[in-house]
């Protein structure tokens, strides 16, 4: 089983060496990892945010762990040679369609969520996006019109075979949690979401175990503030998901918490292929201090040993171990503590050694 690892710019070294730390003490048999340059450390070193041999190193593997790319010193450089380019291009150059993003509260911070504490309680959610298409890739400009007046536009684009392969991915995930997938769309106004929706139903009756149900998007973000506790599994298109995934990270409460995987259609020996990241970015203005907190890099390498290992038994202790750690008052500076990335990495290796 061969890893890549692209621990990136900013704090993602930082979080990224105490997720191996976690796999260490896990003590696998036959894992192989390689490290590769990617963001604004690949620029600097290679002249390319995502140099050809990180490329091809994450293509030879079975599945990315991923820091994070960023860098100020970066943001006057073309669009194509700035750090974010280079999850863009990993992203659709591996042909990972599906974000999956779970959001769990965790016992002990239910006041850290923007919500009241029994309704945070509930938390305990699963958005699949659709990562490759909608209005990100459409046609899309900028034009003059004969009065003189510029307008843009960009088109909203979906076809039955992309709802389809994402629908699988979320019935599949629906399944092996509570049964319950709602496909967020906004049919009552846009095509594009008919179709969505038309597509979702269909592929539907192949698992007649899961209990579908469909939402508009403007009320499923109401819902996800009002009663959180009523989803289960949820399925959207790439723009309402972008969306909705931010807004259920902060019905949790922090940043650092929250893990997240991009799958495709690629299955290895092992399991599917992904590249798995915190959902946080570099932060530059906590960089090289320690102070990041690892936590969602190293759930982050649960769902790694989860999809693209089949050791779901080793996932859910990692999962445990960050849990109970948090239960018992282990805090990093999102969560107003002092713990360091190092002593948080320790807090959680620990644990994990106690889970059996
Ligand atoms: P990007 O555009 O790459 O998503 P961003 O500008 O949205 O980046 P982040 O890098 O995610 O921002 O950081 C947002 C804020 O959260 C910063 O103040 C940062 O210090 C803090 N932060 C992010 N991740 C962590 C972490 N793991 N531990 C502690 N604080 C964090
Ligand atoms: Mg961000």
């Amino acid at each position: 089983m061969k890893i890549a690892v692209l621990p990136g710019d900013g704090i993602g070294p930082e979080v990224v060496r105490e997720a191996l730390r976690v796999l260490d003490a896990l003590n696998l048999p036959g894992l192989v990892l390689f490290e590769g340059d990617v963001g604004a450390i690949a620029y600097q070193r290679h002249g390319h945010p995502l140099p050809q041999e990180t490329l091809d190193m994450a293509r030879a593997a079975d599945a990315v762990l991923f820091g994070a790319v960023g860098d100020p010193s970066c943001d006057n450089l073309e669009r194509h040679l700035r750090p974010e380019q280079a999850i863009l291009g990993l992203r659709a150059e591996l042909g990972l369609f599906a974000n999956l993003r779970p959001a769990t509260t965790f016992t002990g911070l239910e006041h850290m969520s923007g919500l009241r504490p029994e309704i945070a309680r509930e938390i305990d959610l699963l958005i699949v996006r659709e990562l490759n298409g909608d209005v990100y890739f459409g046609d899309k400009g900028i034009r003059t019109r004969d009065d003189g007046e510029r307008e843009g536009w960009d088109m909203m684009c979906y076809s039955e075979s992309e709802v389809r392969r994402i629908a699988h991915v979320a019935f599949r995930a629906a399944r092996k949690r509570g049964g319950r997938l709602t496909s967020v769309d906004k049919a009552n106004v846009l095509e594009t979401s008919q179709v969505w929706r038309d597509t979702v139903i269909e592929v539907g009756k192949e698992y007649p175990d899961v209990a579908l149900e469909h939402m508009y998007v403007d009320n499923a973000a109401m819902q996800l503030v009002k009663s959180p506790g009523q989803f289960d599994t949820v399925v959207t298109g790439n723009l309402f998901g972008d969306i909705l995934s931010d807004q259920a990270s902060m019905c949790v409460g922090s940043i650092g918490l929250l893990p997240s995987a991009s799958l495709g259609e690629r299955q290895t020996e092992y399991g599917a292929f992904g590249l798995y990241e915190p959902i946080h970015g570099s932060a530059p203005d906590i960089a090289g201090q320690g102070k990041a907190n690892p936590m969602a890099t190293i759930l982050s390498l649960a769902m790694l040993l989860r999809h693209s290992m089949g050791r779901e038994e080793d996932a859910v202790r990692v999962e445990r171990a960050v849990a109970e750690c948090l239960a018992d008052g282990v805090r990093g500076g999102d969560l107003g503590g002092r713990a360091t990335s190092r002593e948080i990495g320790d807090s959680v290796v620990s644990k994990l050694l106690t889970l059996s």
